[in-house]
């Protein structure tokens, strides 16, 4: 498991076998926290204060999160999905333990339970000390924060239950893998209300493009969503600069690709910084290559 040797000589260099012959560097002023979990190697560092990255995440050696960039992933997961749905209520969140997903879902004011379940409590803990302007949501009165495994969890879980639930997970090497497979697409259906949607981290097109074909086809022909599009999501501090979402909508009336309530009517709109309605309508205009995704 990649730990903490990715630190050395003042740097944090992000090698893995799952992006080989590339590793993103970053300049280290102090280590804040560097320790095996039960789950995964957890370390979160300082970067040169003359850069802009502020402080790091990294899980088993893969950046999690940044100051500097966070808010992109977060308000993109959140708005694109709260924002297609006609009234989303019930929300849960698998995975996310950092809080900025939960953070960003309560904003809107229709939300009236936010569960999060994350395998790890470190993550939660050492969110809440070296991250409080992340993990702010957890105390919430809409909050819920629980310890589990998330595909445990949507196991157990009532059928017709969530308006949306957004899988916020680190990548499938590790404790994530089952969140990555059938079985688990399964009971989020399962457990969504009529109409409701689910999106996930959906990794990069630039490096797993076959992941995502595969679960673009399982998803949809074997599970049953009615549909499923690919977001992109532009952002630095992740592998080739970009990650994406995988929307699944369980009913064949619902239109991901275009905000159903627009954000700009929200009283929250402007204190956002990537996600816009443009931004959600752009997200799903694919490059060429990657176009059969959404068709
Ligand atoms: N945005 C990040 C990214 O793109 O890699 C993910 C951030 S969030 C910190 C990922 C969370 O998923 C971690 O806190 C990890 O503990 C959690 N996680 C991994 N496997 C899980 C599982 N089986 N059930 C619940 N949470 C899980």
């Amino acid at each position: 498991m990649p730990g903490s040797e990715l630190i050395s000589n003042g740097w944090f260099r992000e090698e893995n076998d799952q992006w080989p012959g590339q590793a993103m560097s970053l300049k280290v002023s102090k280590v804040l926290y560097d320790a095996p979990t039960k789950y995964q190697h957890l370390t979160v560092f300082e970067t040169d204060p003359k850069g802009p990255w502020g402080t790091v995440m990294t899980l088993d050696g893969c950046v999690q999160l940044t100051d500097f960039d966070e808010f992109v992933y977060h308000e993109m997961l959140a708005h694109t999905s709260l924002c297609a749905h006609p009234n989303p209520e019930r929300v849960l969140i698998i995975g996310g333990g950092d809080g900025g997903v939960m953070r960003e879902v309560l904003r809107h004011d229709t939300v009236k339970k936010c569960e999060l379940v994350d395998i790890d409590e470190a993550v939660m803990e050492q969110s809440k000390i070296h991250f409080p302007q992340i993990s702010c949501g957890f105390s919430d009165p809409r909050a819920t924060v629980l310890v589990g495994d998330g595909a445990a969890f949507v196991k157990e879980a009532q059928s017709n239950t969530y308006d949306v639930i957004i899988i916020d997970t680190t990548d499938p090497e590790g404790p994530a893998s089952e969140l990555f497979g059938e079985a688990f697409y399964h009971n989020v259906l399962r457990i969504l209300k009529p109409g409701g949607i689910c999106c996930n981290q959906g990794e990069s097109i630039w490096l797993n493009r076959d992941l995502i074909e595969g679960m673009r086809d399982f998803i949809k022909n074997k599970v049953g969503f009615a549909s499923v599009k690919y977001g992109m999501i532009y952002i630095p501090a992740y592998p080739c600069g970009s990650i994406g979402t995988l929307m699944c909508c369980k009913d064949a009336d619902a239109d991901v690709t275009k905000p159903l309530r627009p954000v700009e009517a929200m009283s929250f709109a402007k204190d956002l910084k990537y996600y816009t309605s443009d931004m959600h309508k752009a997200a799903f205009v694919l490059p060429r290559f990657v176009e059969h995704l959404n068709k």
